[in-house]
């Protein structure tokens, strides 16, 4: 195989690792280039990364010409975005001007509209098709992994599945009052956002946070979940018309919902510009600046995360049940490329997402989420590159009995 170039836009918590883990593939690499709006962090990230060479550049990339003029200077195979959700289109469009293949890991999100769908995005399927070029979505770890658990069991353990709950813990301590564990602006303006699930054939609404049970993760114990409305849910409802249910739950301490709450009531996280000695500030943004950024998390967090999908169905006329997860260590994590595990979890899926796309076997012209690509070497690849998963089949799950 020729080796490939490949661009990298972002550098938060999430590119960290991507860039390190894409510049340990000499054998599919032979160049990147990591830019984003501050130069200085692309500098730290290459400087810590290798073999392959990381060069970098400043781009804004809400601005499609000066994206086409970077890929145009650099020429990649592929572009990885992991810079923000609100970047996806612009990034995408420029993909598309210059037949360059694309992945991310989040769906487009307007600025002044915090609900997040897949329309936007699958509105391009055509145009790429046209073009012959590949857009692979959501290839973090929720949405990503998730969405290949659920791929990989309707191929190898169900004939349809009827029940798919995703469950998410983070069990880790960072030491830090409130942090966020991904971008603040993103992570709160999806947590305080109305809950939503589907249920045959509907999505149905919740209060922010309404909805919570305790589920007991797997060398964890039992923790409080809350449903919460997830992009993944989209896509796999739509490529998965058995289901009949999906939900997505997400562990949150006390203390996070208790800080929210104080944050939501007094303004701070609206995402509504008010003016502030005579300059118009969005207090959400605001607020992102004076909390830690996710990438300085790493060092001294402590415990694990664990991520799974919980499925219930039918194999052969007989109810059967499905459970596959992770769990990664924070300190693991950190030890392995300098992040925490929430930048580890996004970050490897997209490096082991792009690395498919380098070697053919996730390339079909057009845009794809994950689910509908072939499972089975990426699967293969997950432990090898720090994600090792685990299968339950027939075992109990977290709602037990419960339709
Ligand atoms: P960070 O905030 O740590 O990093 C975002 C990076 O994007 C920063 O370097 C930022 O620049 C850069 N950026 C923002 N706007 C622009 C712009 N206009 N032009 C160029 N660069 C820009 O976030 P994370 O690393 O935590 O998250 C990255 C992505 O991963 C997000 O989209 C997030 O939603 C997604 N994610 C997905 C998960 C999954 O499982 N699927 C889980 C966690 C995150 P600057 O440094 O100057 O601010």
């Amino acid at each position: 195989m020729k080796k490939k170039r490949l661009l990298i836009i972002g550098a938060g918590g999430v590119s960290t690792v991507v860039t390190k883990k894409c510049a340990r593939m000499d054998d599919v690499y032979e160049e990147i280039m990591l830019a984003s709006r501050t130069q200085a962090k692309c500098d730290a990230i290459a400087a810590a990364s290798g073999p392959v060479p990381v060069k970098t550049a400043r781009i804004d990339a809400d601005q499609v010409g000066e994206l086409v003029k970077l890929i145009r200077s650099f020429s990649p195979d592929a572009v990885v975005n992991v810079a923000l959700p609100y970047q996806d289109l612009p990034i995408m469009d420029a993909c598309l001007e210059t037949g360059v293949d694309y992945l991310d890991t989040a769906s487009y999100e307007p600025k002044d509209l915090p609900e997040f769908e897949y329309s936007w995005q699958w509105n391009y399927q055509e145009r790429y098709a046209d073009a012959g070029i590949a857009a692979v979505l959501g290839c973090g770890f929720d949405p990503g992994v998730t969405n290949i658990f659920t791929a990989y069991a309707a191929k190898h353990f169900f004939d349809e599945i009827h029940y798919l709950d995703i469950v998410d813990c983070n069990a880790g301590d960072h030491g830090k009052t409130f942090a966020t564990n991904f971008n603040p602006e993103i992570n709160i303006r999806e947590i305080t956002q109305e809950g939503r699930y589907y249920e045959n054939g509907q999505w149905k609404r919740t209060a922010p946070l309404e909805i919570h049970k305790a589920v007991d993760y797997p060398r964890i114990g039992p923790r409080e979940s809350y449903l919460l409305y997830h992009e993944e849910l989209e896509s796999l409802v739509k490529h998965f018309p058995s289901i009949k249910r999906a939900r997505f739950w997400m562990t949150f301490s006390e203390e996070y919902i208790t800080h929210l709450r104080v944050l939501q009531n007094v303004g701070m996280t609206s995402i509504k510009p008010i003016k502030y000695q005579g300059v118009s500030i969005q207090p959400l943004q605001f607020l992102k600046a004076v909390l830690p950024e996710p990438s300085s998390l790493g060092e001294g967090y402590k415990g694990e995360t664990s991520i799974g999908c919980q499925m219930r169905g039918m194999k052969d006329g007989r109810e059967r049940t499905c459970y596959i997860y992770n769990n990664c260590s924070h300190q693991e994590a950190f030890k392995d490329t300098g992040a925490q595990a929430v930048s580890y979890t996004t970050g490897v899926p997209a490096a082991i997402g792009a690395r498919l796309m380098a070697e053919g076997r996730w390339r079909a012209p057009g845009v794809w989420n994950v689910e509908q690509l072939d499972p089975d070497p990426f699967m293969e690849m997950l432990p090898a590159y720090g994600l090792p998963w685990e299968i339950l089949v027939d075992g109990e799950l977290a709602f037990p009995g419960e339709s």
